[in-house]
């Protein structure tokens, strides 16, 4: 096996937004993620492409505009390309941004790897009608230059053999800084390095001559070498500031020799649209409300029952046309109005597994099997994952929605409008990456939070990145507003107007918690957050069916594995009592599982949930605690357990699942419509599930992973019962004011104090 010939490295490399991963996914056959945006790949990620004569590996970089190590993405890119020396890079230019791209191709020319630019976006350059010469530009740059689409597959073929037959060839770095008064001097030092032995002699010379305090530390003689010559040189313009001089050279160098390349058009006019676009959407004042407006419409096409707000004209009361016992009631709901796409897809899967239930337990009962085992298939496994799968219509739909606001370019609008707010609560803008995507999964985003720079800011946003409510706590959100909806009889249609105000309230809390770390126990720096808008794009069709293939895929997985298994354990303890007798569903109470969670259900009392629920209470204290092992759990139990808790006082109503699930304990429990709130907002913002919670503490250290645990808890239990309190007595608002004026008095004089005394220091 041995004598086996290794494997090629390749590393994408550019700036961000540039389309390296669309590349990497192309060329690898993976399914990454793809965003409108920069900062979507923080770490490295390998693949293999067999596109080529033979197959070699591709690592997809995080973007960066240097391989100067500012940021976290910068440092992972550059010690890649530096240290791991992969056999070729390829350098991803966005050619509808040539000059600015090109700043990074002239400091990857300077190492001794073999490069080949791939020029991207191709199809977007022609549709502005603007021209690149690509053999032009090769020859200038000495480098094998491609024309690509990353998206459409053009010139990919050739991207591979060139980049193949390029990592086979020894290069030598060169730069482009021949003119400057500092050449000289860098060749001096390049030699000495050379001497060393350090590979890229040339590339580590000219960052030791910037005074790269990483470059100076790591070579020490070359350094104090290059100090000595440095201090006899001052430039007329840039004194002694090597860094911004070769800067600026590069600059200049790009503009006279590779700008001839580029034929410019008429892109001005679809400039100017873009520009006149971002005037309204990213305005001070409108931007915000838009950003809301179009939240809701999103919610309102994906969860409304009266989508076209036509309840009561439509329907039982309704004059001119009626659903009612028609086959559309099933599938537009029987609020009167016209449910919105996303409900009538739900409703439509209804149909298919309210069948599939009806089926299997008819047959069971007429092939006389036992009612133990009825009961079990029935509730235990299809009740549970019912409930679950019944919401995977709406949460793609859902994700359709943020994928396309991702993909056309609108998201990273929103984080500039935020960028201001934010820096106000004592977070950067970048931030709102890694928040944003936790609407998604709270496992990636918290991953995500490495583009951080500063430790707090970091620990801070991981905290409360579950607060943005992830794709698996949307069953909550929903089925136990939409049961709270029809239970209480407000009209139909709110059911989405509260799923969208628990979502608010989740990144208001987050808000607010930030702001409290920040002044307190996470205070620290801020670094400057610079983003540039993306083009806006049209969202790809197959980008976003891929995104949706991604949810889908992972949800069905889990509904099938954690899930399934779950709800089987949760049906047998609530069926057994501690003796290992079987209990019927009617004394359920008498089980192992209802024995655990009578002990805990006091616990929930002051947030709604406890023992003024009665003896069937335990069932939600029960669903919160299975939502640590997985979200959709909490879902997955009330479907399991609600035809149990029904069958108490009626056993016709057996078999509901999802909402109707919900509805029936709602029913059964008597639970306020406070309590049911606060028992959304408990799940929303407690410890997450297993995934999150490992993540976080792999990203976290030791200490600051247990105090965290801690927030979730604090934080879940105080919001919750203050939604609770206020709900049923509105009064006790004025306790709470009264609390949080003491609690914010009492953060801002130990800061004045803590300032005070630093102030002393300091002067001291
Ligand atoms: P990365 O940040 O460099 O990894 O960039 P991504 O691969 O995430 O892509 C950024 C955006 O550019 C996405 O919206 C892509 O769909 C889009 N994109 C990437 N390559 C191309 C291309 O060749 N043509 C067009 N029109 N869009 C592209
Ligand atoms: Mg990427």
């Amino acid at each position: 096996m041995k004598e086996r010939k290794k494997r090629l490295t390749v590393a994408l490399a550019g700036n961000p937004n540039c389309g390296k991963t669309t590349l990497f996914n192309a060329l690898t056959g993976a399914t990454a993620h793809v965003g409108n945006w920069p900062g979507v790949t923080v770490d490295k990620r390998e693949g293999v492409c067999k596109k080529g004569r033979e197959p070699f590996s591709v690592v997809d970089l995080p973007g960066i505009y240097s391989l100067s190590p500012y940021t976290p993405e910068e440092v992972i890119a550059r010690n890649y390309i530096l240290d791991e020396k992969p056999d070729c890079i390829i350098n991803i230019v966005d050619s509808t941004n040539l000059e600015r791209n090109l700043y990074l191709t002239t400091q990857i020319m300077e190492t001794d790897v073999p490069v080949v630019v791939a020029l991207n976006m191709c199809d977007e350059l022609e549709k502005t009608g603007d021209k690149i010469d690509v053999k032009l530009l090769g020859e200038r740059l000495d480098l094998p230059v491609v024309g690509i689409s990353a998206v459409t597959g053009k010139g990919i073929k050739e991207l591979v053999d060139k980049t193949l037959s390029a990592a086979t060839r020894k290069r030598r770095g060169i730069s482009v800084l021949s003119d400057t008064v500092l050449s000289e001097a860098v060749a001096d030092i390049a030699v000495k390095l050379d001497e060393e032995g350090v590979p890229s002699p040339l590339f580590h010379a000219i960052k030791i001559a910037e005074g790269d305090s990483l470059e100076c530390e790591n070579h020490k003689k070359a350094a104090a070498y290059a100090a000595k010559l440095t201090s006899k040189i001052t430039d007329e313009t840039f004194g002694n500031d090597w860094e911004a001089l070769f800067a600026n050279a590069r600059y200049d160098y790009i503009t006279a020799n590779y700008s001839p390349a580029l034929t410019v058009s008429g892109r001005n006019g679809k400039r100017k649209l873009s520009e006149k676009i971002d005037r309204v959407l990213t305005n001070k004042w409108a931007g915000i409300p838009i950003f809301i407006a179009i939240l809701f419409a999103i919610f309102h096409l994906t969860f409304s029952e009266n989508f076209l707000f036509l309840a009561g004209a439509l329907g039982k009361n309704g004059d001119w046309v009626s659903f009612e016992g028609t086959y559309f009631e099933g599938l537009f709901g029987s609020s009167g109005g016209i449910a919105s796409p996303g409900v009538i897809l739900a409703n439509l899967l209804a149909g298919i597994t309210d069948a599939i239930s009806g089926g299997v337990s008819n047959g069971l009962s007429s092939a006389g099997t036992a009612e133990w085992a009825q009961g079990f298939v029935v509730d235990g496994v299809l009740g549970g994952l019912f409930s679950v799968m019944s919401f995977l219509p709406q949460i793609l739909v859902l994700f359709m929605f943020f994928s396309l606001l991702e993909d056309s370019g609108y998201m990273a609008r929103v984080a500039f409008i935020l960028d201001r707010i934010f820096r106000r609560l004592g977070l950067s803008g970048r931030a709102f990456m890694p928040m944003i995507m936790g609407f998604g999964c709270s496992v990636p985003a918290m991953v995500n939070t490495r583009t951080l720079a500063d430790e707090k800011e970091r620990a801070a946003t991981v905290r409360v990145i579950p607060f943005f409510s992830c794709g698996a706590k949307l069953p909550i959100l929903v089925a136990c507003a939409g049961a709270l909806v029809s239970v209480s009889g407000i009209a139909g249609g709110f059911a989405d107007m509260i799923t969208m105000l628990m979502y608010l309230l989740g990144i208001v809390t987050a808000f607010v918690a930030v702001v409290i770390m920040r002044k307190t126990t996470m205070r620290g720096e801020l670094t400057p957050f610079i983003m540039e808008l993306p083009n806006y794009r049209r969202p790809g069709v197959k980008n976003t069916l891929l995104h949706l293939w991604d949810k889908a895929k992972h949800f069905v997985k889990k509904a099938f594995t954690v899930i399934l298994v779950s709800t089987i354990l949760i049906w047998f303890f609530s069926h057994f009592t501690w003796n290992w007798n079987y209990v019927p569903d009617e004394r359920m109470n008498e089980s192992i599982l209802a024995s655990v969670g009578m002990l805990v259900q006091p616990i929930f009392t002051p947030l709604g949930f406890g023992s003024q629920l009665g003896v069937n209470g335990w069932v939600f204290a029960v669903a919160a605690v299975t939502g640590l092992i997985a979200k959709e759990n909490v879902i997955a139990t009330f479907g399991t357990l609600a035809a149990c808790v029904v069958a108490t006082f009626n056993p016709d109503l057996m078999g509901e699942e999802g909402i109707e699930a919900v509805e029936a304990l709602i029913t059964a429990t008597g639970i306020s419509g406070a309590g049911v709130i606060s028992y959304i907002a408990f799940n929303m913002l407690t410890v997450p599930c297993f995934a999150a919670v490992a993540t976080a503490k792999a990203e976290l250290g030791k200490k600051s992973f247990r105090m965290t645990l801690l927030f979730w808890v604090a934080t879940s239990y105080i919001v919750a019962s203050m939604i609770y309190t206020i709900g049923v007595a509105w009064w006790s608002a004025f306790i709470w004011a009264a609390v949080w004026a003491i609690a914010i008095t009492v953060i801002a004089i130990i800061n004045k104090k803590c300032g005070s005394s630093r102030r002393r220091i300091a002067a001291a």
